[in-house]
């Protein structure tokens, strides 16, 4: 019977990327994996036809001769392992190679060096730091290769052995449903070393917490939750590995007297009643230095005044964000007997037009009026 071609079968065009390759597998694996069809005969040939497939085409050397020659160019017998039409062996091993990643495992198996976590530092910046810029300087708790065993875990003098568990290989297989997915060693976590003697200093571990003090530069404008990258300033690999990296995630203190809505800044403007009424000027802050704002007679409760590019210039933005000064009218307190009578005779005055001199309280009253009466 005539093989049917390759990219017929992941359904994919003859330029796919591996990357198109390699996801149009996984989605056939997963759709005809013979744990997930056990009823269904035609899917262990539906898999193994992908798989095949995969195995070709994923292959740097072999889709070439495919591409030229056809199936004749990359005959599974001559591939060697224990590849095609052998019943379910080899499945374990493609399905580490595609579904590791997804597992987060997948480091190889061959090798034991591992990269070194990542870090976070939190840190607690004030708005004009996060408006200005700055730098500052951090002490941050580290992993350190020990220096009284050189970072093997073994006392001096004697050596670390080859763990028994993985046979040195760092992981172990484990089955997890329809999968066989290679996971870090129990025993070595990894290493594929067990230690006999520990080194006093480390407990065995080869690495000693440490701390260490480093400059971190705040760019203008970062925002709650932003990190700053610090490459390599992580923790130390493992045998060898490379350092993983620092985040220094940035968090806003809370401000008097603005709050941040990303690039713009807004405030709260007390205006006395009298101003309110018959304008004036008020100065204000702004993150730098003060700014004044003319208020107009009549001014309400509410009224919003934009001071624009007043705000704050974003990391990722071309231009300062605005300034809103919410006003708000304050009521006179503590009030002296001549500013009481002053405002009785205010009042009396104002009773004779009252809705002409509060306009707002006279609609208000009418609406409530409709509503008891409606
Ligand atoms: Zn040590
Ligand atoms: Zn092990």
């Amino acid at each position: 019977m005539a093989k049917r071609d390759y990219y017929e079968v992941l359904g994919v065009n003859r330029d796919a990327s591996e990357e198109d390759i390699k996801k149009a597998y996984r989605k056939l694996a997963m759709k005809w994996h013979p744990d997930r069809n056990p009823d269904n005969p035609k899917a262990e040939e539906h898999f193994k036809e992908a798989k095949e497939a995969y195995e070709v085409l994923f292959d740097p050397k072999k889709r070439p001769a495919y591409d030229q020659y056809g199936h004749a160019g990359v005959d599974p017998s001559a591939a060697g392992g224990a590849g095609f039409g052998h019943g379910q062996a080899g499945f374990g091993d493609v399905f580490n190679d595609v579904f590791g990643e997804i597992f987060g495992g997948a480091r190889g198996g061959r090798s034991n060096v591992f990269r070194g976590a990542d870090l976070r530092y939190n840190l607690e910046i004030t708005l004009e730091q996060a408006a200005h810029g700055f730098e500052t300087k951090i002490r941050i708790p580290t992993l350190a290769d020990c220096a009284t065993c050189h970072g093997s875990g073994a006392k001096p003098g004697t050596q670390p052995q080859t763990c028994a568990t993985c046979r040195g290989a760092g992981q172990v297989r484990v089955s997890q449903g329809p999968f066989s997915i290679a996971q870090t060693c129990p025993r070595c976590h990894g290493s594929g070393k067990t230690v006999a003697h520990p080194c006093a200093a480390c407990s065995g571990a080869g690495r000693i917490k440490n701390q260490k003090t480093l400059s971190v530069k705040i760019p203008v404008g970062v925002d709650e939750g932003d990190r700053v990258r610090l490459s390599g300033e992580g923790e130390s690999g493992v045998n060898g590995g490379p350092p993983g990296d620092l985040y220094v995630q940035v968090h806003l203190k809370a401000h008097t007297v603005f709050q941040r809505d990303h690039d713009d800044l807004h405030c709260e403007m007390p205006v006395s009643f009298t101003v309110a009424a018959l304008g004036g000027e008020i100065e204000i802050p702004t993150l730098d230095g003060s700014a004044r704002i003319k208020v107009p007679n009549e001014t309400q409760s509410g009224k919003t005044f934009r001071l624009r590019g007043k705000g704050i210039k974003g990391v990722r933005s071309h231009s300062p964000g605005d300034l809103f000064c919410h006003v708000v009218v304050e009521t006179p307190v503590n009030l002296t007997a001549r500013q009481r009578d002053l405002l009785q005779e205010f009042e009396a005055i104002s009773q004779k037009d009252a809705a002409r001199h509060n306009p707002r309280a006279k609609g208000w009253f009418d609406k409530v009026k409709e509503f008891f009466e409606g």
